[in-house]
Protein backbone atom coordinates (compact mmCIF):
# COMPACT_ATOMS: atom_id res chain seq x y z
CA UNK A 1 0.00 0.00 0.00
CA UNK A 2 1.44 3.82 -1.09
CA UNK A 3 -0.36 6.01 1.24
CA UNK A 4 -3.35 6.67 2.73
CA UNK A 5 -5.42 8.07 0.23
CA UNK A 6 -8.07 9.55 2.28
CA UNK A 7 -9.98 9.89 5.69
CA UNK A 8 -14.07 8.74 5.12
CA UNK A 9 -16.34 10.57 7.32
CA UNK A 10 -19.62 9.29 7.80
CA UNK A 11 -22.53 12.54 7.97
CA UNK A 12 -25.96 12.79 8.29
CA UNK A 13 -26.48 16.44 6.63
CA UNK A 14 -24.17 17.12 3.76
CA UNK A 15 -24.86 20.80 3.61
CA UNK A 16 -24.42 21.26 6.96
CA UNK A 17 -21.15 19.18 7.42
CA UNK A 18 -19.73 21.25 4.15
CA UNK A 19 -20.10 24.03 6.27
CA UNK A 20 -18.81 23.13 9.01
CA UNK A 21 -15.96 21.48 7.74
CA UNK A 22 -15.06 24.66 5.29
CA UNK A 23 -15.04 26.16 8.86
CA UNK A 24 -12.73 24.14 9.83
CA UNK A 25 -10.12 23.82 7.23
CA UNK A 26 -10.98 27.45 6.36
CA UNK A 27 -11.60 26.64 2.75
CA UNK A 28 -14.41 25.10 0.82
CA UNK A 29 -14.98 21.51 -0.37
CA UNK A 30 -13.51 21.03 -4.14
CA UNK A 31 -16.05 18.74 -5.60
CA UNK A 32 -19.21 16.93 -5.21
CA UNK A 33 -20.23 13.31 -6.34
CA UNK A 34 -22.82 11.36 -6.37
CA UNK A 35 -21.84 7.56 -6.62
CA UNK A 36 -25.12 5.79 -7.55
CA UNK A 37 -23.32 2.16 -6.85
CA UNK A 38 -23.57 3.10 -3.58
CA UNK A 39 -26.25 5.49 -2.88
CA UNK A 40 -23.87 8.02 -1.53
CA UNK A 41 -23.42 11.44 -2.04
CA UNK A 42 -19.79 12.81 -1.14
CA UNK A 43 -17.90 15.80 -0.81
CA UNK A 44 -14.07 15.84 -0.83
CA UNK A 45 -11.66 18.27 1.08
CA UNK A 46 -8.00 18.94 0.56
CA UNK A 47 -6.03 19.91 3.38
CA UNK A 48 -2.24 20.05 2.58
CA UNK A 49 -1.39 16.54 0.96
CA UNK A 50 -4.40 14.86 2.84
CA UNK A 51 -7.94 14.28 1.54
CA UNK A 52 -11.30 14.09 3.49
CA UNK A 53 -14.39 12.84 1.79
CA UNK A 54 -17.55 13.08 3.67
CA UNK A 55 -20.25 10.32 3.10
CA UNK A 56 -23.96 10.80 2.72
CA UNK A 57 -26.89 8.49 2.08
CA UNK A 58 -29.13 9.26 -0.54
CA UNK A 59 -31.66 6.61 0.30
CA UNK A 60 -32.28 4.36 3.24
CA UNK A 61 -30.89 0.94 1.63
CA UNK A 62 -27.28 2.67 1.44
CA UNK A 63 -24.28 1.50 3.71
CA UNK A 64 -24.08 4.90 4.53
CA UNK A 65 -27.55 5.03 5.84
CA UNK A 66 -27.21 1.46 7.58
CA UNK A 67 -24.03 2.94 8.94
CA UNK A 68 -25.87 5.55 10.58
CA UNK A 69 -28.30 3.76 11.99
CA UNK A 70 -25.81 1.91 14.20
CA UNK A 71 -23.34 4.63 15.01
CA UNK A 72 -22.64 8.16 15.12
CA UNK A 73 -21.20 10.54 12.57
CA UNK A 74 -17.33 10.23 12.39
CA UNK A 75 -14.97 8.81 11.04
CA UNK A 76 -16.18 6.04 8.87
CA UNK A 77 -13.45 4.40 6.86
CA UNK A 78 -9.41 5.01 6.09
CA UNK A 79 -8.29 4.36 2.65
CA UNK A 80 -5.19 3.19 0.88
CA UNK A 81 -3.87 3.83 -2.47
CA UNK A 82 -2.55 0.48 -4.06
CA UNK A 83 -0.95 0.55 -7.40
CA UNK A 84 -2.89 -2.82 -8.40
CA UNK A 85 -6.13 -3.80 -6.33
CA UNK A 86 -6.28 -6.99 -7.88
CA UNK A 87 -3.10 -8.35 -6.52
CA UNK A 88 -4.11 -6.50 -2.84
CA UNK A 89 -7.07 -8.06 -2.68
CA UNK A 90 -5.40 -11.53 -3.32
CA UNK A 91 -2.72 -10.54 -1.15
CA UNK A 92 -5.03 -9.80 1.70
CA UNK A 93 -7.23 -12.68 1.31
CA UNK A 94 -4.41 -15.12 1.45
CA UNK A 95 -3.78 -13.17 5.07
CA UNK A 96 -6.62 -14.28 6.29
CA UNK A 97 -8.60 -10.75 5.36
CA UNK A 98 -12.32 -10.89 4.81
CA UNK A 99 -12.84 -9.14 1.67
CA UNK A 100 -16.45 -7.25 1.21
CA UNK A 101 -16.35 -6.99 -2.61
CA UNK A 102 -13.78 -8.91 -4.32
CA UNK A 103 -15.16 -7.39 -7.48
CA UNK A 104 -12.78 -3.93 -7.50
CA UNK A 105 -16.11 -1.21 -8.34
CA UNK A 106 -16.37 1.88 -9.43
CA UNK A 107 -15.99 4.30 -6.35
CA UNK A 108 -15.68 8.54 -5.99
CA UNK A 109 -13.27 10.50 -7.40
CA UNK A 110 -12.00 8.27 -10.49
CA UNK A 111 -10.53 5.20 -8.27
CA UNK A 112 -11.64 1.57 -8.28
CA UNK A 113 -12.42 0.54 -4.59
CA UNK A 114 -12.49 -2.71 -2.84
CA UNK A 115 -13.32 -2.96 1.22
CA UNK A 116 -11.84 -5.06 3.78
CA UNK A 117 -14.16 -5.92 6.61
CA UNK A 118 -13.58 -4.48 9.71
CA UNK A 119 -14.25 -7.29 11.54
CA UNK A 120 -10.83 -8.65 10.13
CA UNK A 121 -8.60 -5.26 11.05
CA UNK A 122 -9.82 -4.49 14.82
CA UNK A 123 -12.97 -2.60 13.59
CA UNK A 124 -11.62 -0.47 10.96
CA UNK A 125 -13.09 -0.16 7.48
CA UNK A 126 -10.40 -0.30 5.11
CA UNK A 127 -10.74 0.67 1.66
CA UNK A 128 -8.53 0.34 -1.03
CA UNK A 129 -8.82 2.60 -4.03
CA UNK A 130 -6.65 2.63 -7.51
CA UNK A 131 -6.50 5.57 -9.52
CA UNK A 132 -8.60 4.51 -12.64
CA UNK A 133 -6.28 5.81 -15.44
ZN1 LIG B 1 -13.59 6.48 0.66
Amino acid sequence: MKKIEHIGIAVNDLEKSEELFSKLFGKSPYKREQVESESVITSFFKTGPNKIELLAATSEDSAIAKYLSKNKEGIHHIAFEVSDINKEIKRLKEEGFVILNEIPKKGADNKLVCFVHPKSANGVLIELCQEIK
